[in-house]
């Protein structure tokens, strides 16, 4: 087989490539306006809408679990990425749909929103798991070391599907008319990216026979049953088993620690509430973060010997400290789209950038910057220099951290009406991007390297739930963002000075309150691990905290889980 192995890189790549870009278009071009179009069209209150993203993020990486599942077990990569795609195209339709009607039909649009996203969440479930381990599958044993380049190249296709999806989705979705918010244009955004989402499943259905094949020209990603002996490792046992006790257990633990879950986010074990927000919040938060535990707690009673326990305990480890990574960083989605959108001077060059558009930055950065990461960490490696890689994911915690702490400064001292100059928010994005490729791509490696082969595609499943988990902490933490200026200046209309009546200076008589909840704007401060969170900088320093102690602590154990990792870097 040595005549195969080639200079670069199998055109396959490409093809996944242009796939994947045309799938993140689609996707990061939806979470653009999602947040906005929940709030300006179908009249959520941003709290909710902020928990309505968190919990929907949240479910799109846990489905991939089911879609590896499915891939491995019955319908190979190829057709789960062809039903994927057709699915988040058609969930997409139902946006825009749910964007074109909502207007006399509220109640009706909601639905279609629900239904909509219900589909995205299985659409990307099969999806997202089978192009990523289709990358991998498309070098033979012998290439493996390109392996590194290769998801370098991925990650630069997510990233430029994700800045033009964030471009061309704002552009035709997130339109002022004279200052104020179109609410009839975001089904635009969401036709475009159903359109970008049905060009990539088309693309790849036409491609994948003539290029994303073995060296000898055998189909990747077929069904199971057609695949050989040449597929797997040698000695691989395939499938994972496990005790009966264990499932047993795993199955109580998750029950257990889901009501454990639900008590503490509403406060209540019985569901007597059925407002969507507490729904949202006290089923799949808990399902999310007790999923995560009782799946991590099965695969640990079958690892066989110490070093594989150590090594799992470290991916778990790992997978802990980056819930608070995620939980930071999507609040791109929510928190700093209402914020970029509200209190934001989004003066670009003369040009009033739509505040959907702000987190482009993040896509735009990572194609920049993701080629001279992997050449930075390539030199370290050569001087003997190479941090360990979860010394790596501690410096991406630090970066977060210090992204909004440039932040919370800036916006300390606006005040209720003052304006936050764009300039910052580039400057964060800078600053999370270097942050998220320290933290992202080495995570997806550093599990390939750690999980035992019979194990991989559960412990990805693991990894993935703690990226949900970090979604759903996102959606509670962005649900805590005091108010922006809009809403002071809204309410100073209706003759009643806001920030009087969240300091409790005044009190509001029934039609007041009934007149402020009507504009959606909440009339008491929200309240975090029992501390009241007063302005912004109060909410950004949130995240200083929670990321700037988690990175402490990663980085003071990390030569403990160099240790534990047994010679894997
Ligand atoms: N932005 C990357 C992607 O969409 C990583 C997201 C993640 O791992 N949570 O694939």
């Amino acid at each position: 087989m040595s005549e195969t192995v080639k200079q670069g890189h199998p055109k396959g790549l490409w093809v996944l490539f242009g796939t994947e870009m045309w799938e993140r278009f689609n996707f990061y071009g939806m979470r653009a306006l999602l947040a906005l179009f929940m709030v300006n069209s179908l009249k959520y209150l941003e709290a909710d809408s902020s928990i309505f993203y968190g919990g929907f993020l949240a479910l799109c990486y846990l489905t991939p679990m089911l879609g590896g599942f499915v891939a491995d077990r019955f319908l190979g990569n190829r057709n789960c990425i062809l039903i994927g795609g057709l699915l988040m195209g058609l969930g997409q339709l139902f946006l825009f749909f749910s964007a074109s009607i909502f207007d006399g039909n509220l109640e009706f649009a909601k639905t279609m929103m629900w239904l909509g996203l219900f589909v995205i969440i299985f659409g990307n479930g099969f999806f997202k798991p089978n192009i990523s381990s289709m990358v991998g599958s498309l070098y033979p044993k012998q290439e493996k070391s390109k392996l590194d380049t290769a998801f370098t190249i991925f990650y630069m296709g997510i990233n430029l599907g994700a800045f033009l999806g964030q471009f061309i989705c704002p552009i035709v979705g997130d339109v002022k008319v004279d200052g104020v918010q179109d609410p009839f244009a975001f089904k635009w955004g969401f036709l475009a990216a159903s359109i970008a989402m049905f060009i990539g499943t088309f693309v790849f259905f036409v491609l994948k026979n003539k290029y994303v094949v073995t060296p000898e020209g055998r189909p990747i990603g077929g069904l199971p049953k057609y695949n050989t002996a040449e597929d797997f490792e040698e000695g691989e046992t395939q499938t994972a088993n496990f005790k009966g006790n264990s499932m047993g257990i795993a199955v109580a633990l998750f029950i257990g620690l889901f009501f454990i879950f639900r008590y503490l986010l509403v406060g209540e074990f019985g569901i007597t509430n059925f407002e969507m927000g507490k729904l949202v919040k006290g089923l799949i938060y808990p399902f999310i973060y007790s999923a995560g535990v009782a799946l991590a707690y099965l695969i640990m009673t079958s690892a066989e010997n110490k070093v594989e326990r150590q090594r799992i305990w470290v991916i778990y480890i790992v997978s802990f400290f980056i819930i608070f990574f995620w939980a930071a960083f999507e609040q791109a989605g929510s928190s700093l789209t209402f914020i970029a959108s509200n209190q934001t001077d989004r003066n670009f060059f003369g040009w009033d950038m739509p505040a959907s558009m702000v987190q482009i930055f993040n896509g735009l950065f990572v194609v920049i910057m993701a080629v001279p990461f992997s050449m930075l960490w390539d030199k370290l490696r050569a001087k003997g220099k190479e941090p360990v890689s979860p010394l790596k994911q501690a410096f991406g915690l630090f970066l977060i951290a210090i992204s909004y702490f440039i932040i919370a400064h800036n916006v300390k001292d606006l005040g209720n009406s003052g304006l936050l100059a764009i300039h910052w928010l580039i400057l964060l994005y800078l600053i999370q991007t270097a942050g998220e490729l320290c933290l992202s791509p080495i995570g997806l490696s550093l599990v390939g390297k750690l999980a035992p082969k019979r194990f991989a595609s559960l412990l990805y499943g693991v990894f993935f739930i703690a990226n949900a988990a970090g979604y759903a902490l996102a959606g509670t933490l962005g649900a805590i963002m005091p108010a922006t200026g809009d809403k002071f200046e809204k309410a100073s209309k209706l003759g009643i000075n806001l920030q009087d009546v969240l300091d409790k200076k005044i009190t509001l008589s029934t039609e007041q309150a009934a007149m402020l909840t009507k504009e959606q704007i909440g009339i008491e401060n929200p309240i975090f691990a029992g501390f009241e969170i007063h302005n912004l900088y109060e909410f950004f320093m949130v995240f200083v905290v929670l990321c700037g102690v988690a990175g402490l602590i990663l980085a003071l154990i990390s030569p403990r889980l160099k240790k534990m990792m047994h010679g894997i870097n």
